[in-house]
């Protein structure tokens, strides 16, 4: 082990060079002999010893107490004092700029031994502290971000219960990764069941927008579950590349419960260029872990609501042509009534049902019946605005209601789909089907009428008048 080095400043030559003869045969290296003040600050700066021995009463500008204040406090070293005075506001002064010892001179070699060894034991037992306190502080500060991440998450928790939509349940996720991670630009990708494409719903401070789905089997973090930083030149195009000009700090976050996939959240941190640290004392192994926190939390809440809203579609739709059904149906004509009857404008009804359907079924075969009902389903939704809405009213008969449509355009239109379905062709089994003809009867809402019941049997009556003159035709029975 090597020597303890100590720093003699004192003025008296006589009293220096025997200091510093007894301090070497006590064991100690003398780093250097200043007789001022300024030249122990250059000395201690240039060979910093373990410890000061100084004297209070120095020549020049700065006295002892004044140079073990400086040497505190730019080199943190402990200073035991030296002096012949001990009157009492010496001493005080002495004390108060934190001394590590006070020796009255003469002293003898022992009085220096002990005055030396206490004052080094009592510099470790201070750093010892001051360490402690740093980590202690360091343990606080950690502890008070982990509190702050747990109240996000939990709140993500409560809010994704309350979401009644995957819009709803969407904006929370990407609130709370934003609170999480405000410097980031990001995107929230969800994979639909339907057809297992990974759709794009949000996107924050990216440098394009990404609106194109992709199948999710493309996506490495999503097939493997786990969170990548890693980038699959091929795999990935679709989706970082579009959204981010760099890959560098990515984070691809798998949302997914033990059952379905979920989705992706994409993270894109900008200080990628500084591995370690943030200015909040973040690194990127904690962002890391917050990511997958927030993942772990939130695919449960999020696929709750997803299920729910593929539930409500589901109720809503027809499974065989995806059009609405007829609950759907009476649900939205109720709102659509009183809007229409509060804003002053028409709405009409078209009911198309097939002619001589059943002789595709008898001729063809039940599911020859059913490709024609998809076909004449898909000519419909492609013909009509997004205003209106179509439905499969009955087996072969299509409701289509059009708001802001008076008799004369909805016949019109009418027609048009109806020539339209008229060559329409359909293959099935390699075979082509024989084309169809659709009669319709149509009606417009009176301005009177609060429910859709007395507009349906006009519209059914004049269905049935169009069958009756002999099918293919249109037929308004208006209010
Ligand atoms: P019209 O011109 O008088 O309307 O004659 P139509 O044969 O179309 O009418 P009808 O009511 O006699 O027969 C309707 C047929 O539609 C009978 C039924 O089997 C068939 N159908 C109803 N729903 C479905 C379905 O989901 N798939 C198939 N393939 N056929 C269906
Ligand atoms: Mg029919
Ligand atoms: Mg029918």
């Amino acid at each position: 082990m090597s020597k303890p080095r100590v720093l003699i400043v004192e003025d008296e030559l006589i009293t220096a060079l025997d200091l510093e003869e007894t301090l070497q045969r006590l064991g100690y290296e003398v780093s250097g002999v200043a007789d001022t003040g300024t030249l122990a600050l250059a000395m201690a700066s240039q060979h910093p010893p373990d410890l000061v021995l100084m004297d209070i009463t120095l020549r020049g500008s700065l006295d002892g107490v004044m140079v073990a204040e400086q040497l505190r406090k730019q080199f943190d070293l402990p200073v035991i004092y030296l002096t012949a005075h001990t009157d009492t506001p010496t001493v005080e002064r002495a004390v108060q700029s934190g001394s590590f010892g006070y020796l009255i001179k003469p002293f003898d070699d022992n009085e220096l031994q002990i005055a030396l060894s206490m004052a080094r034991a009592k510099y470790a037992v201070e750093r010892e502290l001051r360490q402690t306190q740093v980590q202690l502080q360091a343990t606080v500060e950690a502890l008070e971000r982990r509190n702050a991440e747990l109240h996000v998450l939990h709140r993500l928790a409560s809010d994704l219960q309350l979401a009644t939509t995957s819009g709803e349940a969407c904006v929370a996720m990407v609130g709370a990764v934003r609170e999480f991670f405000p410097e980031a630009a990001g995107l929230l990708l969800i994979h639909r069941e339907r057809d297992g494409q990974i759709e794009p719903i949000f996107s924050w401070g990216a440098e394009r927008i990404v609106s194109q789905a992709f199948p999710a089997q493309i996506c490495p973090a999503l097939q493997r579950r786990q969170l990548e930083a890693r980038f699959d030149a091929q795999a990935c195009a679709q989706c970082v590349r579009e959204a981010f000009a760099s890959t560098n700090e990515i984070y691809c976050v798998p949302l997914a419960t033990v059952q379905e996939r979920v989705g992706i959240l994409l993270l894109h941190h900008p200080e990628a260029a500084q591995p370690t640290s943030d200015g909040d004392g973040t690194t990127a192994a904690d962002r890391r872990r917050l990511a997958a926190a927030l993942a772990d939390q939130a695919s449960l809440g999020l696929s709750n609501v997803l299920l729910r809203d593929a539930l409500r579609e589901q109720a809503n739709r027809d499974p065989l042509t995806g059009l609405f059904n007829r609950r759907y149906l009476d649900e939205v004509m109720r709102r659509e009534i009183v809007r229409a009857r509060r804003e002053n404008y028409p709405i009409a009804l078209a009911l198309l049902d097939i002619d001589h359907f059943k002789k595709i079924n008898d001729n063809f075969g039940h599911s020859a019946g059913d490709a024609m009902l998809c076909s004449v389903a898909r000519l419909l939704r492609d013909a009509v605005r997004g205003s209106d809405i179509v439905c499969r009213y009955g087996g072969e008969e299509f409701l289509i209601v059009l708001p802001l449509t008076n008799a004369e355009a909805v016949l019109d239109r009418t027609e048009q789909m109806r020539l339209t379905i008229k060559q329409l062709l359909v293959e099935h089994d390699g075979k082509l089907l024989p084309s169809i003809t659709v009669s319709a009867g149509i009606t417009t809402i009176k301005s009177s009428e609060d429910e859709l019941q007395p507009a349906l049997e006009r519209a059914d009556h004049a269905l049935y008048v169009a069958k009756a003159a002999g099918r293919d035709r249109s037929v308004c029975v208006d209010a």
